[in-house]
């Protein structure tokens, strides 16, 4: 599932495919609950305009155009933004559903039934393709001036977030400090595995009550989740499932992490079995010893 990190390296990697390029044709599968904004509205709205900026905002991507239209897209849990010519078994394996051909020996990826958006350019270069086969993701065009209530509910941005910040939102708070992180309304970006990391780093159990949490775990939490939210991104974010980056490679992160997906695996630290536990509908990974 793309969090901070991959959003981010997908932000860094499509910049260059999408800034300063005019807009001609918008390509679209069937209206469903991916599109917040109707399909044949983008078809209509989006040919002639050109993207001067992309930001992230938490996991959310918001392409500004020429026009003061403003293009969110969110990857959700199965969502691959990335630019026509790519080539990566995690686009191929979900359609081709059949042996996988030796890296290099892979075709470009063409579009498919999942593949819900599609920009071409006036310059004729590569086309931008979105492709979420489980359709979590999200589109929506903003006009200009109107008001963006997904933004508007996000909490700080989780690498600019300070300990006060987590620290006021548990106060009073019955809820486990682990739920409280994946809330982005309270650290915008974090998800499951980055918040399982930065606990555990942090040595507090998922489990402890928000409203116990000190100023020093506080500090502890947000140092510890900044350094797993930045090695992360240096190393291309984690593709555990879908995620690819744009240009089709795969992170490493996942090689990095030390509790999450490791059940029964020895704890880096004391060889304790990592256990697993669902929290909030969340699986959960900690060590018992060594997260208190
Ligand atoms: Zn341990």
């Amino acid at each position: 599932v793309p969090e901070l990190p991959e959003v981010e390296v997908t932000r860094r990697k499509i910049e260059h495919a999408l800034i300063g390029r005019t807009v001609t044709v918008v390509t679209t599968t069937p209206n469903s609950y991916f599109f917040i904004t109707p399909p044949d509205t983008l078809e209509r709205l989006l040919p002639g305009q050109s993207a001067t900026r992309l930001e992230r905002l938490g996991k959310y991507l918001v392409a500004s155009f020429d026009s003061g239209d403003r293009l969110l897209l969110h990857l959700g849990m199965t969502g691959q933004l990335f630019v026509h010519g790519a080539s990566s078994v995690r686009l191929l394996s979900a359609t081709g559903g059949g042996s996988l051909t030796p890296e290099g020996q892979l075709a470009a990826f063409e579009a498919d039934e999942h593949t819900h958006l599609q920009l071409a350019f006036r310059d004729g270069g590569p086309r931008v393709l979105f492709r979420d086969v489980r359709k979590f993701g999200k589109v929506q065009l903003l006009r200009p001036g109107e008001a963006a209530t997904r933004l508007e509910k996000l909490g700080v941005d989780a690498l600019a977030a300070t300990a006060g910040d987590l620290l006021r939102a548990t106060r009073g708070r019955r809820l486990v400090i682990k739920t409280l992180l994946l809330d982005q309304s309270v650290l915008a970006g974090v998800g499951n595995i980055y918040a399982d990391e930065a606990l555990f780093l942090a040595g507090v159990r998922p489990t402890r009550r928000a409203a116990r949490v000190t100023r020093n775990d506080a500090d502890r939490i947000v140092t510890a989740l900044q350094q797993v939210l930045r090695r992360s991104i240096d190393t291309g974010g984690a593709s555990i499932n879908d995620y690819v980056q744009p240009d089709g490679e795969d992170g490493t992160y996942q090689d990095e992490r030390r509790v999450y997906g490791r059940a029964g695996e020895p704890c880096p630290n004391c060889r304790t079995p990592i256990l697993r536990r669902v929290i909030g509908q969340r699986s959960s990974h900690y060590c018992r010893r060594c997260q208190h």
